[in-house]
């Protein structure tokens, strides 16, 4: 992704050198990379940033109330902060890259996509997550006008609004409870017979009057001009198809980590995320983790900026060699 506002000409951010042993490479530009540069690079270590993009999950939301110091703040607004903060130091960055191997060698880091390959004394993950995709038509399109992942975040938005969840989990109950006490109407669909979630949230979700609960059924496509209109749901035993009309989607059939190319090197947790300690370490000595790619169970964007810092220093710590 193209970064999506004017780059200021004084940032001191330059082109990476294959050549170089960097002491430290960070993969993943998010809230968590983004704070492990600034500390990386405050620590004077010379410091690499990879990433596919800048912001992360930051930018596919539409306004912030929960990051310390700004009331109201919006995702590119956050991220274009975060990456001017960056630019304030002699890092080398290299973007719209996704690394797909990481290896360790005998006495160092090498990370690789395609023919590139940068080496490094130490390794920070923080490549976080990637929605789980429902895969129909609008989906894409819609995201951020009325299509939305993170009920915590978007619900508000919604006030007195006719919504749906799509989802039958943990995940989706905790999300139809956020958005009951805004909005007008909440539909839940689930292409399972029943929802899945935890009895006590069932049966607050149960309680309420604004709740229709549609089962065995899929959302086939999401329908609108300029944002979300409605939904067309079909009922998978009698194959009957219903359009709903409504204003906003929150898709919540999970999010997945992105850890693939840590397969084999990393231990992971059973929904692959990379497990690590309270300093953000990892499996392997030198390589550290932090933010929403890891099996800390809180996922925000002021706890991923509290571990990037963590990891940086749990990082420069280990290139000093104390114990
Ligand atoms: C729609 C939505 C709204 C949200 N709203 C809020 C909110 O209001 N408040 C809040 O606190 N939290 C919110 N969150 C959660 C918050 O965005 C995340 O907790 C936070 O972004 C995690 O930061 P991170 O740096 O760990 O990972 P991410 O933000 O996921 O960033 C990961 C970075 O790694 C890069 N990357 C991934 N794979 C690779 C690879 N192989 N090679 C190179 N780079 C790679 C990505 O491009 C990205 O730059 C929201 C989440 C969503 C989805």
């Amino acid at each position: 992704m193209d970064i999506f506002f004017e780059v200021p000409k004084d940032l001191k951010i330059t082109s990476p050198s294959s050549d170089k042993l960097y002491d430290v490479v960070i993969i993943g530009a998010g809230p968590a990379g983004m704070t492990a540069t600034v500390y990386c690079a405050r620590k004077k270590l010379d410091t690499l940033l990879v990433t596919k993009d800048i912001g992360g999950q930051v930018i596919w939301t539409s306004g912030i109330e929960n990051y310390m110091g700004y009331q109201y703040i919006t995702g590119s607004e956050l991220s274009e902060k975060f990456y001017l903060q960056i630019g304030q130091f002699p890092i080398s960055l290299l973007k719209d890259i996704d690394i797909c191997k990481l290896e360790v060698l005998e006495d160092k880091f090498a990370v690789s996509c395609g023919k590139s390959k940068y080496y490094s004394k130490s390794i920070i993950i923080a490549s976080g997550k990637r929605n789980r995709e429902l895969g129909v038509s609008g989906e894409k399109e819609f995201l951020g006008k009325g299509v939305a992942y993170c009920s915590v975040c978007d619900a508000p938005l919604f006030k007195d609004k006719t919504v749906a969840v799509i989802g039958g989990g943990n995940s989706a109950m905790t999300a139809a409870i956020d958005l009951i006490s805004y909005v007008s109407k909440l539909y839940i669909i689930n292409i399972m017979d029943n929802l899945q979630g935890d009895e006590v949230l069932l049966e607050k979700i149960k309680s309420s009057n604004k709740v229709e609960i549609i089962l065995s059924s899929e959302a086939l496509k999401i329908n609108g001009k300029d944002k979300v209109e409605g939904i067309t749901v079909k009922n998978r035993k009698t194959s009957e198809i219903r359009e709903i009309y409504l204003n906003g989607v929150f898709i919540e059939v999970g999010l997945i980590p992105n850890t693939e190319f840590v397969d084999k090197v990393l231990s992971v947790n059973d929904i692959n995320e990379i497990v690590v300690d309270c300093n953000c370490r990892t499996s392997v000595k030198g390589i550290f983790a932090c933010g929403d790619v890891t099996s800390i169970l809180d996922k925000q964007i002021i706890i991923a900026c509290g571990e990037g810092a963590k990891a940086a220093l749990s990082a420069h710590r280990y290139l000093l060699g104390v114990k």
